[in-house]
């Protein structure tokens, strides 16, 4: 029986994501997907810039069409795509839709989820994956020491066995994986049942040059959602109340676009907006990721595929340090304190926005708002591998009022060194990095730390960005990020024994 130490389940943009992650860190795995190709369905098309900078420390940022809008998503009503708009709608009330640029060496991407799929399925064969398509898991039994897996190849219905030290449920909304651990949901639970159009019409791309891309259509006895793909791909929505033929679902469109054009239908489908969270999201070996941990609708923030492809990040080096022994298995419980809690934070942020306020009714007990650029390169994680990210602190703030806080993406901030301008982002990825203008600690021997940075002359901060202001550690502090880049651990003061200690309590925390 073949022995494989991660297999992912479900190899759509979650699984693909934690695939690759975990063949550019050396992890040996093996994707199974029932299908042979990508959904044709409408669904993703945003990806946030925190995304892109995952696909930019593994090297394949370059392959995906990075737009340059210098705003996020604007919505707009009206009453045709070809009318004039009767009213503007923030994703985040009173904040303007602009993209804070300085924040991130990336700009976010708007790519359709079955164009994105194939760039990642062939990154992840190019780190050497192992992708097997139309393949599907019937059942898994977890034991003390591994999990053993009943796979069947689709065409023939060939079944076999593997066995997997670790198992990734990328397996969706519905997640068999997820409902044969028994692991129940919490949430808003089911809201609408919407029908989707996908057509193709180049004509409607002239558009598009107004400035929004999202279109609530309003009529007396039609109402729908009407977006783009923006390579001429649109997609209609509204409720599934009922059957539709193919000449209502045409004239939808035409209702819905208001002027003569040219379009052609290529499919249509059924999605559930629904906000449903896993009330855990490991059960031994098995690690629940992306839609079979969180359901949530698409939103202007990308809170759907996003979160999951930043689940995948947030594991895949816990899975190496602890198949490669740096690390006891104790790390890996780490995923489910840290990452639930931003999927009830994600739950609650889409249905306090006015986007969704109206459909969860009374009930539903709103959440004052973060900032758009606090959701994205803010949110705080607590863990045993954080030290110093306490409960008094909120979930999410601006990176630059965070400052280097632990439990954050550590900042990026432009600087030099070797005669080329970085991201600091760059500097992290691999291992434990500790970054430091200090001598006294660039110099400290017997530290677990495989690499440190020191700040003034490995890398050079500009005046505008001092080291010390961005990272918020002092001149003679410290700073220690982990592998996925988020702020493990810092010290404002110099190396004494205290200081050395809590450090080694956060390496050690990720070691217990
Ligand atoms: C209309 C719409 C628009 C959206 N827009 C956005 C957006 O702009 N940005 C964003 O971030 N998110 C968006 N989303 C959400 C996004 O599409 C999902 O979050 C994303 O697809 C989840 O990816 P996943 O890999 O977790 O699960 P899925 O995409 O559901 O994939 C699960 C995979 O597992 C496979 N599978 C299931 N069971 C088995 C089995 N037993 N054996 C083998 N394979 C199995 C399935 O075939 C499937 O390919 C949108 C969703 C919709 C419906």
């Amino acid at each position: 029986m073949q022995h494989i130490p991660v297999l992912i389940v479900g190899g759509s943009l979650v699984g693909l994501s934690a695939s690759l992650f975990l063949s550019w860190r050396g992890i040996s795995n093996t994707v199974v997907e029932k299908h042979r190709g990508s959904s044709p369905h409408p669904r993703a098309m945003g990806f946030t810039e925190m995304t892109l900078e995952h696909y930019r420390t593994v090297g394949i940022a370059d392959r995906i069409p990075q737009t340059l809008p210098d705003t996020r998503l604007r919505r707009v009503t009206v009453e045709n795509l070809a009318s004039d708009w009767t009213a503007e709608s923030e994703w985040t009330p009173g904040e303007a839709a602009d993209r804070s640029e300085a924040l991130s060496p990336c700009s976010g991407a708007a790519i359709a989820q079955d164009r994105l799929e194939p760039i990642l399925r062939n990154a992840c064969v190019d780190l050497g994956s192992d992708l097997r398509l139309g393949v599907e898991v019937i059942g898994f039994e977890q034991e003390e020491d591994r999990v053993q897996v009943r796979l069947r190849e689709r065409d023939g219905g060939l079944e076999y066995e593997v066995t997997a030290d670790y198992v990734i449920a990328a397996d969706g909304a519905t997640s068999a994986i997820r409902e044969s651990l028994g692991i129940g949901r919490s949430g808003v639970g089911h809201l609408r049942t919407l029908r989707s159009v996908l057509f193709s019409c180049p004509a409607a791309d002239a558009y598009l040059d107004r400035g929004p891309q999202q279109f609530q259509i309003e009529q007396a006895d039609f109402h729908a959602f009407l977006t783009t793909y923006g390579d001429s791909r649109w997609v209609l929505m509204f409720d599934d109340d009922r059957d539709r033929s193919d000449v209502e679902l045409a004239d939808a469109v035409r209702r819905a676009l208001g002027s003569e054009m040219h379009f052609e239908i290529i499919t249509t489908g059924r999605w559930e907006m629904a906000g449903r969270i896993a009330n855990c999201y490991s059960e031994g070996r098995i690690f629940l990721t992306g839609d079979s941990a969180h359901q949530l609708p698409p939103t202007r923030g990308g809170f759907g595929a996003n979160t999951g492809i930043a689940d995948a990040w947030n594991l895949a080096w816990k899975l190496e340090h602890v198949l490669t022994g740096r690390a006891s298995r104790a790390l890996l419980e780490t995923y489910d304190a840290e990452r639930r809690p931003i999927g009830w934070l994600r739950h609650q942020q889409t249905f306090s926005r006015p986007d969704y306020a109206a459909w969860v009714g009374k009930g539903f007990d709103p959440d004052p708002l973060f900032g758009n650029d606090a959701m994205e390169f803010g949110q705080l994680v607590r863990s045993a591998a954080v030290i110093g990210a306490g409960p008094e602190l909120p979930m999410a703030r601006r990176p630059d009022d965070w400052a280097g806080q632990p439990g954050t993406r550590a900042p990026h901030v432009w600087v030099s060194g070797n005669g080329e301008t970085i991201s600091t982002l760059d500097l992290f990825g691999r291992d434990f990095v500790l970054l430091t203008a200090s001598p006294e600690w660039a110099t400290i021997g017997g530290l677990e730390v495989a690499c440190v940075i020191r700040v003034g002359i490995d890398v050079h901060f500009p005046d505008d960005m001092r080291f010390q202001d961005a990272f918020g550690v002092g001149a003679a502090g410290a700073s220690l990020v982990r592998p996925d880049g988020i702020v493990a651990w810092r010290s404002r003061s110099g190396a004494d024994d205290t200081a050395i200690a809590s450090m080694r309590r956060v390496l050690k925390g990720s070691s217990d």
